[in-house]
């Protein structure tokens, strides 16, 4: 203890030696994963993220009890170990993290790797999590007021210290209705349906009149999950940013992708993709998020990329199959072309902000929707549990 002490003094001495940030859910590879990182949280918040774990292998953690807990998850299915870090409440002090890297039955022995995280309070204590009165939300509020729009923000996720109490009382507090979802899927923190359902309970213990949502990731996840456990949920939403195998056998998270070798020929990647975009919108879910999204080295060529033929293949299936276009907060996607073919077609909209943490997103992005496509209560996406 004493010298990691000591360690995290020169640390916080030299705060540059820790230039990498722990993103809520990210994800590391052994092979490109940095020696030192930090990551940040309000009081009381937590850190989730991933670490490849190999066969033979384990994540261990040593750190100081009193700031924060440490919960690792062995995966060996998935050959990650899934780490969640809580920062006491209580505690202003940062809190020092040693993850390290041994062969099973080796304790004891020099860690393989060593990772080192820095956890810390953010200066400012306890985060507004509500919508500041500023001029886009109070045009946002006066907007939907005229145009009839009940307005509810239904990608909020349960995550980054952001809890289904405080949705529930950011929606007491403004005009935007709330709901709570997490992710599902193998590769997920929530992956079972003994895990949905908690998540259920705990949501509707926080507010009864919540919709609950499941965010699924898995393109068989209509058969993982029960129907007891289905039952127990909202709505389902899904986003098409998940496509094909890494040669390691993992799903390739197209929101990685950073170079065009990893796509190929844009347009056969694009017909690929948008058969991706079909086999989703046949699946039984309520929302396609972040439609026409593009990973990075293809988004400069969206515009002719997406074609209207490919376009209205899109919109034609959600329509039939009475699936909201989502509109999302900060979102470049999809662009004003494809939402007024959608807004043509008769698509219906939802709104959501994709939420990492507690911390208000930005919705301009909502109110230039709803002016551009003069929307109004009719082209609201409205599902049962809204009518109850
Ligand atoms: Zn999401």
């Amino acid at each position: 203890m004493r010298r990691m002490l000591a360690f995290l003094a020169a640390a916080l001495a030299g705060a540059a030696l820790f230039g990498a940030e722990i993103k809520n859910g990210a994800e590391y590879r052994l092979a490109d994963m940095p020696d030192e990182m930090t990551a940040r949280a309000k009081r009381g918040g937590t850190v989730r993220f991933l670490l490849e774990e190999g066969a033979g292998h384990k994540w261990e953690a040593r750190h100081s009890a009193n700031e924060c807990a440490v919960t690792i998850e062995h995966r060996a299915e998935s050959g990650r170990a899934a780490v969640t870090l809580a920062k006491n409440p209580s505690a202003q002090a940062p809190a020092l993290v040693e993850m390290r890297y041994v062969r099973d039955g080796a304790e004891g022995a020099a860690p393989e790797r060593t990772l080192r995280v820095v956890f810390y309070t953010v200066a400012g204590e306890v985060p507004d999590f509500r919508y500041p009165r500023n001029r886009i939300n109070e045009r946002l509020r006066a907007e939907c007021a005229a145009r009839g729009i009940v307005i509810t923000d239904w990608h909020v996720h349960i995550r980054g210290g952001f809890t289904p109490e405080m949705a529930a009382e950011r929606e007491r507090a403004g005009f935007i209705r709330q709901s709570a979802m997490e992710n599902h899927g193998r590769e997920w923190e929530i992956y079972d349906n003994a895990r949905l359902a908690a998540f259920a309970a705990a949501a509707r213990r926080a507010n009864p009149k919540m919709p609950v949502g499941i965010q699924v990731n898995d393109r068989d996840w209509y058969r993982q999950i029960d129907a007891a456990t289905r039952a127990k949920f909202d709505y389902i939403l899904a986003d098409t940013m998940i496509m094909g195998k890494l040669p390691n056998g993992r799903d390739k998270r197209l929101w990685l992708v950073k170079d065009m070798a990893d796509t190929g020929d844009p347009e056969r990647w694009m017909d690929e993709y948008v058969a991706h975009n079909l086999r989703i919108l046949d699946e039984p879910i309520s929302i396609l998020a972040n439609p026409t999204y593009l990973p990075a080295p293809l988004s400069p060529m969206y515009d002719r990329l997406w074609t209207e033929a490919r376009m209205k293949a899109v919109i034609s299936r959600a329509v039939a199959r009475g699936i909201a276009i989502e509109i999302q907060a900060e979102s470049p996607f999809p662009s004003p072309k494809f939402l007024r073919m959608a807004k043509s077609m008769g698509a219906k909209f939802s709104f959501g902000t994709n939420n990492f943490d507690p911390a208000p997103k930005d919705l301009t992005r909502w109110l230039d929707a709803i002016t551009w496509l003069d929307l109004h209560g009719d082209d609201i996406w409205s599902p049962a549990c809204l009518k109850k």
